[in-house]
């Protein structure tokens, strides 16, 4: 949808919408109310050069001025990328600090969201496109400094990279953390282990084991050491299935999270129960009904699914937005072993 390209300053100028955002995770978006104080849908709102007048932006706050004939220079916003479709170029402005700027936005019935919040309500691009700005505008404020000097540095090419302001050899970029993520299959290919780290706080959600990769670990052997560690469970064949971006990871960094299959030696657990809540073997009618019943716009009830809600199931499963519910569907699908056909 997006991609980055040299950048050229002259053609920003001349088509150019800005997304806003505030306090870390949050954006700026419209949401209508159905009435009832609950909201059902919205879109990330972005603005025009000139709409950022109106919230102040222009002029005032120091972050973006307007020269002669309309023209405008840029100081601070990072650069997302542009869209092929139709030339214009998308940018991201961090107005944390403009407590003015937040309150025009209000008066104009916009309101900054936390981006988890608003997963099951806006649109997949729009998701996307302010996960990357949030994503890297956290990056941007947790890097002010040099790592390798404690000199300040400065964000350059857009935003794209920050450059020490001592030493030109020292760059940084924009980090992503590799998470892997994995449904295990027990040995005769009829239960998925799934289970709770202690670090969700929703209570009765099974999800698939997951963890950061180590430096110098490979997909394959940090599937096994997690589950290892996580369930006492030894792994023999890993396959990796596909990825899912996750801008709004733990600790506001930015993750991939790569999603893989894995093929039980052994069903006997050795719960870490210091870590988890819960781990167990899901049979599976059991992922099938929790899947039948997962609705990504089941905002009700945080999206448990009927299921579990009515206390058919004890358990449900994360929704179609996660990379989880996806992994559960594939096996839960597959009649035979899911490593049957291989
Ligand atoms: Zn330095």
């Amino acid at each position: 949808m997006q991609f980055r390209q040299p950048l050229q300053r002259h053609a920003i100028q001349a088509t150019a919408e800005f997304l806003l955002i505030a306090e870390g995770r949050s954006l700026c978006v419209s949401l209508p109310s159905n009435g009832d104080g609950s909201s059902q849908s919205g879109n990330v709102k972005w603005f025009s050069p000139h709409e950022l007048g109106d919230l102040g932006l222009v002029n005032h706050s120091g972050v973006l001025s307007v020269g002669g004939g309309g023209s405008f220079q840029l100081v601070h916003p990072v650069l997302l990328g542009k869209l092929p479709h139709n030339g214009i170029w998308r940018l991201a402005l961090d107005v944390s600090p403009s407590k003015s700027t937040q309150d025009a936005a209000k008066n104009q019935g916009l309101a900054f969201q936390d981006l988890r919040s608003l997963l099951p309500l806006i649109p997949a691009e729009d998701l996307s496109i302010a996960g990357q700005a949030v994503a890297l505008l956290q990056w941007h404020k947790a890097n002010e400094y040099c790592g390798r000097c404690g000199a300040r540095t400065t964000p350059v090419e857009m935003g794209g990279r920050r450059q020490c302001t001592s030493d030109k050899s020292h760059r940084a970029y924009p980090r992503t953390d590799p998470v892997m993520i994995t449904l295990v299959e027990s040995t005769d290919g009829q239960r998925a282990l799934l289970g709770r780290p202690k670090s969700l706080s929703r209570r009765g959600v099974l999800t698939c084991l997951s963890g950061f990769i180590e430096q110098g670990e490979s997909i394959e052997e940090c599937v096994r050491r997690e589950v290892m560690e996580e369930a006492g469970v030894s792994v023999g064949q890993v396959a990796v299935l596909g990825s899912q971006p996750w801008p709004i990871g733990r600790g506001g960094t930015c993750e991939v999270m790569i999603g893989c299959m894995a093929k039980a030696l052994d069903d006997t657990l050795h719960v870490n129960e210091e870590e988890m809540d819960a781990v167990r073997w899901v049979t599976k009618q059991e992922a099938q009904t929790a899947i039948q019943h997962s609705s990504v716009n089941d905002v009700a009830s945080s999206g448990q699914g009927a299921a579990f809600a009515e206390g058919h199931l004890d358990f449900f499963i994360p929704p179609k937005w996660a990379i989880a519910h996806h992994l559960i569907k594939a096996w839960a699908t597959q009649g035979d072993s899911w490593f049957s056909k291989l």
